[in-house]
């Protein structure tokens, strides 16, 4: 199946993902981008500039495609407004980076894990750090580093980062990877980001308002997301997500027993929908959502645990402009645009996709800080 980068090298490919507002180059990228018709925030300031953002989960060390989005977010030209959406609302498993920094030593890697295994299934946002485990987990780092003849440089360079380590208050992994985050953007890339945490984000009357139009439109949507992943596969291009079932809703609720994240799946009785779940450890969850054609998502909402899944992006719409977004997230972003024309009545989003740096230096940025 064919991949973003495969598209690209020819003109036909360059022609398709265009055809479905994917761009390669920033000003042909801008020259799309319409003011966005409300401000998330509450901001009664005057809308006159659009609004561009980035997103990725949050980790705590990135590879080189997560710094040229940043870069390429930093660097957009012209009156625009932009944020950085960092997503602690991902499970703590869902890659490596998250909870471990890979340090190459000799031909194999060591990881140093600041998280253990049993939180895979935990949002970051959920998962519980103590000072002594940050602590113990730097030092490691500085064993490795001191036994590789480290450069004065790398060795002052290591000092910032551990003083940052030992000086944090940081309670959950999403607070820590925030602030080395920011650290790495801000000390080491030296650019300046307006940086959005997706689990306020979420709490914003724009995307909860969304939130009820896209389970309103339930059917619509599914058919609709459906459809463009079967086209995607009959074009033989890989749509990087698998079709919706039909008791699908964008719902996550994380256990309040455990924190385990839980998939909400529909349920109707009568004229009642509900949102239900079942935990690992057993235990059951059903939300009221409304009745007849009224959607009421207060009672899931209020509970401050739910989350969205890889449909957050129809959520941001109204607030937005465009998207930089990775290779694998243009994919499914013409599944997304899809859904957004076919069954919500909204018009697509542009996205920008990041030329690759060239960088082939295949370590991370916590590595390349280090031996800057
Ligand atoms: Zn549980």
């Amino acid at each position: 199946m064919k991949q973003l980068a495969d598209l690209l090298k020819s003109e036909e490919g360059t022609e398709f993902l265009r055809e479905n507002e994917i761009y390669t180059h920033p000003a042909q990228f801008t020259t799309q981008l319409k003011k966005p018709t409300v401000l998330f925030g509450a901001k009664q300031d005057p809308i006159d500039k659009p609004v561009v953002y980035a997103g990725q989960q949050i980790y705590l060390d990135y590879t080189a495609s997560v710094r040229d989005k940043i870069q390429l977010l930093a660097e957009l030209d012209g009156p625009i407004d932009s944020f950085f959406l960092w997503l602690d609302t991902d499970r703590s498993g869902s890659d490596k980076l998250i909870s471990k920094i890979i340090w190459p030593v000799d031909e194999t890697q060591v990881s140093i894990s600041i998280s253990t295994g049993k939180n895979k299934n935990i949002e970051t946002r959920f998962v519980k750090l103590d000072q002594k485990q940050i602590r113990s987990s730097i030092d490691r780092l500085g064993t490795l580093i001191r036994q590789t003849n480290p450069s004065q440089k790398a060795i002052e360079s290591y000092s910032a980062l551990r003083k940052l380590f030992s000086e944090t208050n940081a309670s959950t992994l999403a607070e820590l990877n925030l602030e080395v985050t920011s650290f790495l953007v801000e000390d080491y890339l030296q650019v300046s980001i307006n940086n959005i945490i997706a689990s306020q984000l979420i709490q914003d009357p724009i995307v909860l308002d969304a939130l009820k139009c896209l389970i309103s439109q339930r059917e619509g949507v599914i058919e609709a997301y459906n459809n463009s992943v079967q086209k995607l596969v009959e074009l033989g291009i890989d749509p990087q997500v698998r079709k919706l079932p039909p008791f699908y809703l964008p719902l996550h609720f994380s256990c309040d027993q455990d924190n385990t994240r839980v998939n909400l799946t529909y349920n109707k009785k009568g004229e009642d929908h509900y949102a239900a779940g079942e935990c690992k450890c057993g235990k059951t969850f059903e939300f009221f959502i409304g009745s007849n054609t009224n959607v009421n998502l207060d009672e899931v909402v209020s509970t401050n645990r739910w989350s969205p899944d890889v449909t957050l992006p129809l959520l941001l719409r109204e607030g937005i402009s465009g998207a930089i977004v990775g290779k694998s997230s243009a994919l499914y972003g013409i599944v997304l645009n899809q859904v957004l024309k076919e069954a919500l009545s909204k018009t697509p989003v542009p996205m920008l996709v990041p030329n690759s740096s060239g960088d082939t230096n295949p370590q991370s940025l916590i590595h390349n800080y280090i031996n800057q």
